[in-house]
């Protein structure tokens, strides 16, 4: 049988898992939810003929990772997604699943618990009627993604470095395609020190804090690129004591964005390089890289285009897309790791109450995901 008739006829499976997953309210601050959820998926997982492990983590949900065939030679396939969603406990109250027509509501469902039903499902069901590849398929469940990943990335990366492939079940656009592009992001706090003094008394004994974040800020943000898909922008300020007094603290965050490597260097030396202007001031810079960018380069094109052909021989064109939202492919992608994203279910309203999915992508997404098990070929094997 052809797979996305297949995957058709087992999309009723799909889907009562996906509820689920869907019930099991997981936001990423919960840890005590996102485990129990974590010990569903981790029966179900078992149950597709998995072998799982657990990666505990303190502050934030367990880290699960199933293998399928491990002993088997060639360089092993990632499967990866995220438990933990944005959702606080409590919302399925107001936002509950429902179903109109070929649309499935409920909070997380799209970002991403479609994913993580299609991994489950799509390799139970190969692992039961023989259609698993003839080499390793991992799959990672990571469970601080909607905070930047900062409990998962150095597992992440450390399981990544031995993939011929990564496959992120991030939801696909809305109009299902992947994605090819997500800007990273890094984030500083600018701190600066001053001098008190009344304003009225004796203002030129002291040295003015905000308004040498006022000159920092015009230059910072001068910095903006659109044209290279580069934003910088400060949008969160603090400073001062009171309306009389010479300002001696201020602070503000600078959050910037960007599509390539070359762009992330070029921010990072200028705000690392930051000098007073007013003398007598004090300035630090603290933060960092937070994701890198995932580039669309030649590595990315040629990935691509393989995915293109195998969805065209399925009858599932495939087309892609930039994000400018980042994920945990942003990783694998800046290793140099074959990385695709935006493998999950079509919908839209991603952290928006219309959240949903269209239940008929599944098949479509299920299908894709076995042809690329059964038939990538692999560029350094
Ligand atoms: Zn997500």
């Amino acid at each position: 049988m052809k797979l996305l008739d297949f995957f058709r006829e087992h999309n009723d499976e799909i889907i009562d898992l996906l509820k689920e997953l869907v019930i099991r309210e997981s936001p990423t601050m919960d840890k005590h939810a996102v485990d129990e959820l974590g010990k569903f998926v981790f029966e179900q997982l078992q149950a597709s003929g998995a072998q799982v492990d657990i990666f505990p983590r303190r502050e934030a949900g367990d880290i699960l990772y199933a293998s399928w065939n491990s002993n088997a030679p060639g360089k092993p396939i990632l499967l990866m997604g995220h438990l933990d969603t944005v959702w606080p406990i409590g919302t399925l109250v107001n936002m509950p699943l429902w179903q109109s027509g070929a649309r499935l509501y409920g909070p997380g469902i799209l970002d991403m618990k479609a994913g993580i039903a299609l991994i489950i499902k799509v390799m139970g069901l190969l692992h039961l009627h023989g259609g698993l590849p003839r080499r390793p398929v991992w799959a990672l469940f990571t469970t601080d993604e909607e905070r930047g990943s900062i409990q998962a990335r150095e597992l992440v990366e450390k399981v990544a470095a031995n993939a011929g492939l990564v496959l992120v079940f991030e939801p696909a656009t809305q109009g299902e395609m992947v994605k090819t592009s997500r800007r990273g992001t890094a984030r500083y706090t600018v701190t600066i020190e001053g001098l008190p003094a009344h304003s009225g008394e004796e203002p030129e004994k002291g040295i003015n804090a905000i308004h040498e974040a006022a000159y920092q800020i015009l230059r910072i943000i001068s910095w903006d690129a659109p044209d290279k898909g580069t934003s910088v922008a400060v949008n969160l300020i603090s400073g001062g004591t009171a309306q009389n007094i010479i300002a001696p603290h201020a602070e503000f965050t600078v959050d910037m964005r960007f599509t390539n490597q070359p762009e992330c260097e070029r921010l990072v030396a200028l705000i690392n390089d930051l000098t007073p202007v007013i003398k007598g001031i004090r300035l630090s810079v603290k933060g960092g890289i937070w994701r890198p960018p995932m580039e669309r380069n030649d590595r990315m094109m040629r990935t691509f285009d393989q995915l293109a052909r195998l969805a065209g021989t399925l009858g599932v064109p495939v087309g892609e897309e930039l994000t400018g939202a980042g994920s945990d492919a942003n990783f694998t992608a800046a290793m140099g790791i074959p990385t695709l994203d935006g493998l999950g279910a079509r919908g839209d309203g991603m952290h928006a109450e219309h959240e949903h999915i269209i239940t008929t992508s599944l098949p479509r997404r299920a299908a894709l995901l076995a042809s690329v098990l059964q038939n990538w070929v692999f560029e350094e094997e």
